[in-house]
């Protein structure tokens, strides 16, 4: 059987003449044409190939045209043939039945070619409209189906960039750890569940490497950063589940604990990381050794801002590397406070000068002989304008961190030089007196001493013989060679020099006799415990015999009880200093001590 012709005109009609007609017809027009005979006959040539058009005729024995229209529509393989009605003039036709049934126009007979011809070729174009409408949609929603995908594949991929971004944002590129701002995040958030469960722990620690610097300033950078690398990987090693490790920069790590019971979990973590360091570093052929201090801040709801744990830790972390390498320390708050105050007097000692809030005072030193002035210690006050007087045990230290130590030094000198030339100006005596004043030597290995003391000189119109310059002896004994240096220096000018504090420092004998040094000012805290026949004494008494062999004159400070005299002129002391005598004075009151002929007139 040969295949079935897809397509044409399909012509149902029992009256061979209609047919002949209409298939003759339009054969000649053009168009490829069946015809049958019934209806039945007309399902079954339309089921097996579909044609674009059927012609059906109404009025048919057995099987009217409705019936063959209503079972071409309700078969999916022919329900979309647009069916045209045939029917008689004669005939009432039931357009509403046929439109119903699924007709799409109809055509009376006898046949008007031209209106035949327009029906047929309206429908053949609405259905090739049709079947272009559906090509058209068919490769839209393929067109939109592939692009839906091009854009989840973009979707994705920018995605995929955005989340790069951000771990390079949140992340350290060299251990690949997470970064401060992480951090801050992260405890952050710990913070907002302490303030809603009362009760909940947790623990920052901050790490700074013990002797980084050196291995990076031997070894290279590139060894600097293996070792911090190597540092972050083994500290992982230490972690357990909970607890984040975060670099901060530089040598510095931090580590965030979260829901600790109390502060021995924190210590315990502290105290592995710093056993686990203790194993050396390979770097290369190189073997390296580095450990870390460690600050410990229990976290809580008292905290209000994440900076605020990372700033006791900070403080924390600085008083265990203060304390020693490789070791910890927990943040308590008297920390904060001592800081905070230290950090007030630093800049308030920073405007002091321009201020005028320092004052000098003079303490006598008196000769034991026989009592006469021998001279002062220039002596620095400040007077803070709302602590009130500070002694210079609490600020001269943090001067001397500061740098500040040296104009301030200088001030108290000229200030002194001057006051001196002031009463040699008013009181001729017979006896020349001597102004000591103190120096803090470590701050002068840069600076211009020497030029800045001839200026003074110069300036006050003082002689050199007259200045005394003491320094303590643990500042020379830390310093020596340059120390050797400036005493040369002062030698040259005649100027004195005493070192202060003497039998505190460990002075080295093989120094002191290479010192052209004039005087040993005894410790005051050998004199204030001196008694017959103690250990003190002998001390006491050995610094005398030693200052006698050197050529040097012993001066003892803090001389207040007359048994201390007493001991002391005993003993063959020269010169002496304490409350016994006059405590510190200002300028004013030690002006009057010219004018009494022997203010301490003693029985020697
Ligand atoms: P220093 O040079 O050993 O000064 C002696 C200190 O002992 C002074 O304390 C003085 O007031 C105190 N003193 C004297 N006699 C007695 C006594 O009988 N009993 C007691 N308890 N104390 C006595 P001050 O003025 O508080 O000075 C402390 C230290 O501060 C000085 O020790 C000195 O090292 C340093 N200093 C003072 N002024 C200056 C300065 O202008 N520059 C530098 N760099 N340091 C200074
Ligand atoms: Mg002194
Ligand atoms: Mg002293």
């Amino acid at each position: 059987m040969p295949d079935p012709v897809q397509g044409g005109i399909l012509i149902v009609d029992d009256t061979p003449n209609n047919l002949r007609f209409l298939s003759t017809t339009l054969t000649e027009h053009g168009y490829k044409v069946r015809s049958v005979t019934s209806g039945q006959m007309a399902l079954t040539v339309a089921q097996a190939a579909q044609p674009e058009l059927i012609l059906l005729d109404i009025k048919m024995p057995h099987m009217d045209g409705y019936e063959v229209c209503q079972r071409l529509k309700s078969s999916s393989r022919t329900q979309e043939i647009p069916v045209i009605f045939l029917s008689a003039l004669d005939e009432v036709i039931d357009k509403v039945k046929a439109f119903n049934v699924g007709g799409v126009d109809y055509i009376t007979k006898p046949f008007q070619l031209e209106e035949v011809l327009a029906r047929i070729e309206n429908q053949l174009d609405l259905r090739r409209a049709k079947a272009e409408v559906q090509t058209l949609n068919a490769e839209l929603e393929h067109r939109v189906r592939q692009r839906t995908i091009q854009l989840e594949h973009e979707i994705a991929e920018r995605q995929r960039a955005q989340d790069k971004l951000l771990h390079l944002a949140l992340h350290d590129s060299l251990t690949g750890l997470p970064n401060r701002t992480w951090f801050m995040k992260r405890v952050g958030q710990v913070l907002d569940r302490a303030r809603q469960h009362g009760s909940y722990l947790f623990a920052v620690l901050l790490l700074d490497c013990d002797r980084f610097k050196v291995v990076n300033d031997s070894l290279g950078h590139l060894a600097g950063d293996q070792l911090l690398v190597a540092v972050a990987r083994r500290i992982e090693t230490c972690l357990t589940p909970g607890t984040t490790l975060a670099r901060l920069g530089g040598d510095e790590f931090t580590i965030l604990i979260d829901d600790v019971a109390n502060l021995e979990d924190a210590i315990s973590v502290a105290e592995r990381i710093q056993q686990d360091l203790r194993m050396p570093f390979q770097l290369g052929q190189y073997e390296t050794f580095t450990n870390v201090s460690i600050g410990i801040v229990l976290g809580g709801k008292q905290y209000e801002q994440p900076e605020h744990l990372l700033r006791d830790a900070d403080a924390a972390m600085y008083q265990a590397k203060g304390e020693g390498k490789a070791g910890y320390r927990v943040f308590d708050s008297s920390l904060h406070k001592r800081a905070m105050a230290r950090l007030e007097l630093e800049t308030d000692l920073q405007r002091a000068l321009d201020r005028q809030e320092f004052v000098v005072h003079y303490q006598p030193i008196v000769s034991l002989h026989d009592g006469s002035l021998s001279g002062f210690e220039a002596l620095v006050r400040w007077h803070h304008p709302r602590l009130g007087m500070i002694p210079p045990s609490q600020f001269v230290p943090v001067a001397e961190e500061t740098g500040l130590v040296v104009p301030i030094d200088l001030w108290v000198m000229r200030q002194a030089c001057h006051q001196l030339r002031l009463w040699q100006e008013n009181w001729e005596r017979s006896h020349p007196i001597t102004m000591a004043v103190n120096l803090s030597v470590q701050h002068f290995i840069h600076a211009n001493l020497m030029a800045e003391i001839d200026d003074i000189l110069t300036e006050t119109g003082l002689s050199g013989r007259s200045l005394r310059i003491e320094i303590t002896e643990s500042a020379i004994m830390k310093n020596a060679e340059f120390a050797t240096v400036i005493l040369e220096q002062l030698k040259a000018r005649q100027i004195q020099f005493s070192i202060d504090d003497f039998g505190t420092g460990y002075s080295s004998l093989s120094y002191l006799h290479q010192f052209p040094v004039d005087g040993l000012k005894i410790d005051r805290s050998f004199v204030s415990n001196i008694q017959a026949r103690d250990q003190n004494l002998k001390i006491v008494q050995t610094i005398i015999a030693l200052a006698d062999t050197l050529n040097m004159s012993a001066i003892a400070e803090g001389i207040e009880t007359h048994q201390q005299l007493a001991l002391l002129q005993s003993l063959g002391c020269e010169y002496g200093q304490g409350f016994y005598f006059s405590k510190p004075l200002a300028a004013d009151e030690a002006a009057d001590l010219f004018q009494a002929p022997q203010p301490w007139p003693l029985s020697s």
